[in-house]
């Protein structure tokens, strides 16, 4: 067994001091943040996760959802994802949000498991919840057993050949489409990044999963205001219907008027390293007629560039009919 020590704060900047004050003088040793601890539990039980101290952030008043003065939403980092999913603004003004955090994991899961806990959810790759494999993620410089071995469930956008895991959040999903900010505290005071710019492609650091440094506090996820006029919807593709990962994913906002698309905005999960902003489908919709074949053409330009391996070759055209689907119902909408 692992020892580690644990600690409760009640505030974000003692929370941060705390955890870079730890970081330094433990020369690097990891410390984690915990709040529903549905990733990390887990993690710390397989040995994946080997934390030598844990700061429980669960009394930091960071669990309200509140509207910001430019018409949108601030969510607390420690927002539990079932009051997110059922906030009424949240299911009138951000459906995809609502839509994508009810199709993950489960009740129990969901009555736990935090905003910023969603936000860093760590990979699925069963290789990297085993530490027997071979995994660039968990053991930098090992190697990837997934490349040849069992990757089904994994990434054909942002992949390398140091790692292929895909990211497993759907709320990300719903995040990067809706043009969220992820609010940071650290050692030299707050910071404001996009979501689009939060996570990292794997690269040649696949251990690098975001731009968090050590000591990082998120406090909150900040919504923009809703489009006016814009409709939006998340339709997830998965082997069972519930309590499971997809395979394929979208997240669509969408602004038609007399037929024609003005504005759209178009993510993937379950086919990307990162949840995956398609700029090129988005390219492809916006001034379009909104019809079968604009969907079409915008599905095929978001997997355009895909990098499938054998075993996960299928998802190319299951995430084309995914977002295409996606599309169809969200303009269905409008
Ligand atoms: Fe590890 Fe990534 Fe390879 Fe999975 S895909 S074994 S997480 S390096």
């Amino acid at each position: 067994m692992q020892t580690f020590t644990f600690q409760r704060v009640d505030d974000p900047a003692q929370a941060v001091r705390l955890a870079s004050a730890s970081t330094s003088a433990q020369q690097g040793a990891s410390v984690r943040f915990i709040a529903g601890g549905t990733t990390l539990t887990d993690l710390m039980k397989l040995g994946v996760e080997q934390p030598g101290q844990l700061i429980d952030i669960n009394h930091l008043p960071l669990a309200d959802i509140r509207a910001t003065p430019e018409g949108g939403l601030e969510i607390g980092a420690l927002v539990r994802n079932s009051d997110l999913a059922q906030h009424e603004q949240v299911k009138r003004d951000y459906p995809v949000l609502s839509e994508a955090l009810l199709s993950g994991a489960s009740g129990q899961l969901r009555n736990m498991a935090s905003t910023a806990g969603n936000l860093l959810q760590r990979t699925r790759c069963m290789y990297f919840r085993d530490n027997l494999s071979a995994c660039n993620k968990r053991e930098p410089g090992s190697g990837c057993a997934a490349i040849e071995g069992i990757h089904r469930s994994l990434a054909i956008l942002g992949t390398s050949q140091h790692c292929i895991a895909s990211n497993p959040s759907d709320m990300n999903v719903a995040l990067v489409a809706l043009d969220a900010q992820i609010r940071i505290l650290g050692a030299a005071g707050e910071r404001t990044v996009p979501a689009t710019e939060f996570f990292l492609l794997p690269g040649t650091t696949p251990e690098r999963e975001n731009v968090l440094q050590p000591g990082d506090l998120v406090t909150h996820v900040v919504l923009p205001a809703p489009v006016s006029g814009a409709h939006s919807g998340y339709l997830k593709l998965r082997d069972r219907a519930s309590y499971e990962f997809a395979l394929a994913s979208a997240a669509v906002v969408l602004h038609i008027e007399a037929g024609q698309v003005l504005d759209a905005r178009v993510a993937l999960g379950g086919v990307g390293t990162r949840p995956w902003r398609s700029a090129e489908a988005e390219h492809a919709l916006i001034g379009a007629t909104a019809n079968e074949a604009t969907w079409q053409a915008a599905a095929s330009a978001a997997l355009a560039h895909a990098q499938p391996l054998p075993g996960n070759a299928f998802k190319v055209e299951l995430a084309k009919r995914c977002l295409a689907h996606a599309l169809a119902t969200v303009a269905k909408s409008a």
